[in-house]
């Protein structure tokens, strides 16, 4: 089938074909037709990767008056990086028509300049929720002839917190509007908005529902926590040409294993919340023209990330939210690209792998993290691959030629091979000889015990038993925290618009700890219980006492035991 079949007209067919686009997708097969026709709601399920946005963006365009400029149509997305780009696909797509002015307005931005913006006219907004909320509240963003709104990652926008906005939007619309729906989850919440402002809704699934990806292979590596970052390397040394994203827990996690990886020499930077806008567009610059090889980032920061030919993505550790799987691995094998992703996990997390293999419908397989010798194989074939194809400048090395050759016409053709390649090859053998077995196995526990005193790293690994009793045991939320862990009260839960990521992340910044001191979090509606270690229990307790979240105060205190 080709997109002119689909009923699109010529000018939005030359901007497909600019762009390379030939065969339309299988959720632009079915849900162009039946949105151009329009007056249709729909709700469809799909990954990102899949091409809903030309799904969306192609009917979307072609039901617009072109110069007839009050707004037609809104698009509603999670964040300033995934509304930017749909933008600059929607005016990708109408490069070849007149009349059609786009405008995208985000939260963290001046308000001033996107005000004026729509003061001058545009009949297509492009909105992250809050900030559309802001505009309509002064009069700027007038919806009143609004046909059609777009919810993208709806699940996403809910899991942030921005029920209510949508809400407040949805009702502000006219009547006779119809809204498209875009979801990787069909979550409780994302069903509630589909029966309260939906009729009839047209319904696509992309894939079957919930799928983590057709051409994603999914593996988990087991490992000890105190070889989490030796493991990373391993599996990042093992695959030289990787293109990978990394995904931590909090906001210091990220950078911290970004800092640690720079430190020995990987081409590595990091993406977070706690970083300007300005900086973020200048990391997500570099790693879009593959400046950087690796991007550590945390899942809000790396919302609606999408660059191409992302080979793996790693999971340092597991989202405490295991739907953030879904949205980790979907960044990579994209547009019917193949990818790996990766998880590195402790005994304690293999819970998690079954719940999230229920999720995506498809099973992990348990890889071996790869020993000293393969990751120097693999090195030293990438290398003997990089001097076979490297260009030689005629020119330039002829300047140079007869020197270099009477420096080294002492070595024989094989020394000389030997030498080349040691030079580069060396840091490898250095670095991996005596490299022991990494993987855990059911053994690991019982060294890990007998090592305790020995051991470096003994206060993570102390505690990396702590939560593997715990989180076998108190999942269901009836016990007690685990020897050397304390239980923390705290008055915020998910109607705060958080997630477990986002509480972890607002302890350790408002508390000056890491990620790692923290364990197992029960998260209610109004409340939370946080498993703390106990030795940095009284600070994080008093840090937490003071502080502030969304213009409440906290109020938090020491969970007392359960009988
Ligand atoms: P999306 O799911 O909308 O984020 O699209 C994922 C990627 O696929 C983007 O990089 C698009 O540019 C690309 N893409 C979407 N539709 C097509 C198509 N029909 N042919 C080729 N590439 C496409």
């Amino acid at each position: 089938m080709t997109f002119s079949e689909l009923g699109l007209n010529e000018e939005l067919l030359m901007g497909l074909e600019a762009l390379g686009f030939e065969t339309p997708t299988p959720i632009q097969q079915e849900a162009i037709p039946v949105l151009l026709e329009g007056e249709r709601d729909l709700v469809a399920l799909a990954q990102t990767g899949t091409g809903k946005t030309a799904g969306f963006g192609l009917p979307m365009l072609q039901n617009t008056e072109p110069g007839y400029m009050k707004p037609q149509s809104i698009v509603l997305s999670p964040t300033r990086e995934l509304g930017n780009q749909i933008a600059d696909d929607l005016r990708n797509f109408s490069k070849s028509m007149k009349g059609i002015k786009i405008v995208s307005v985000y939260g963290g931005a001046n308000i001033s300049t996107q005000i004026k913006e729509l003061k001058k006219g545009c009949n297509i907004i492009v909105a992250t929720p809050g900030r559309l909320v802001d505009l309509i509240k002064r009069g700027v963003a007038k919806l009143e002839e609004i046909d059609r709104v777009v919810l993208d990652e709806a699940d996403e926008m809910l899991n942030m917190g921005f029920k209510d906005d949508l809400d407040f939007i949805l009702d502000q619309t006219p009547p006779t509007k119809t809204t498209w729906l875009f979801s990787a989850t069909m979550a409780k919440e994302v069903e509630r908005i589909a029966r309260n402002y939906m009729a009839d809704p047209f319904k696509i699934t992309v894939g079957r529902q919930n799928e983590g990806g057709k051409n994603i292979d999914h593996k988990f590596y087991l490992v000890q926590n105190r070889h989490r970052f030796a493991a990373l390397k391993r599996i990042v040394d093992v695959n030289p040409d990787i293109f990978g994203l990394i995904f931590c827990r909090t906001k210091r996690d990220t950078q911290e294993i970004s800092d640690r990886l720079i430190a020995e020499g990987y081409n590595v930077d990091a993406l977070h919340g706690d970083l300007s806008q300005h900086q973020r567009d200048r990391v997500m610059d570099k790693f879009r023209e593959r400046k950087i090889q690796l991007l550590c980032a945390t899942d809000v920061a790396a919302r609606g990330i999408d660059v191409n030919d992302i080979t793996h993505v790693i999971n340092y550790e597991l989202p405490e939210d295991i739907e953030s799987y879904t949205h980790r691995s979907g960044r990579t094998a994209r547009a019917g690209k193949k990818g790996e992703s990766l998880a590195i996990i402790t005994d304690r997390d293999k819970y998690k792998i079954k719940r999230i293999e229920k999720i995506i419908q498809k099973k992990f397989t348990q890889a071996k993290v790869p020993s000293g010798d393969v990751v120097c194989e693999s090195q030293l074939f990438k290398l003997i691959a990089e001097v076979k194809s490297a260009q030689i400048i005629e020119q330039e090395f002829e300047k140079y030629r007869e020197r270099v050759f009477d420096e080294l016409q002492e070595f024989s053709r094989e020394e000389l091979i030997e030498h080349f390649i040691s030079k580069d090859f060396n840091r490898f053998i250095e670095y991996y000889k005596d490299s022991d077995d990494i993987n855990a196995s059911g053994r690991d526990r019982g060294n890990d015990r007998r090592d305790r005193g020995r051991d470096r790293d003994r206060r993570r690994g102390d505690r990396d038993r702590g939560r593997d009793r715990s989180s076998s045991r108190d999942r269901g939320g009836r016990r007690g925290a685990e020897a050397g862990f304390k239980t923390i009260f705290v008055n915020v839960g998910s109607s705060d618009g958080l997630n477990k990521g986002g509480l972890i992340d607002f302890v350790c910044t408002n508390s000056d700890v890491k990620g790692r001191v923290i364990g197992q979090i029960r998260m209610n509606e109004k409340f939370s219980f946080i498993e703390v270690e106990e030795r940095s229990s009284d600070k994080i307790l008093k840090a937490l006492q003071g502080s502030n979240h969304d213009g409440r105060s906290l109020r938090a205190e020491f969970a007392k035991p359960r009988k």
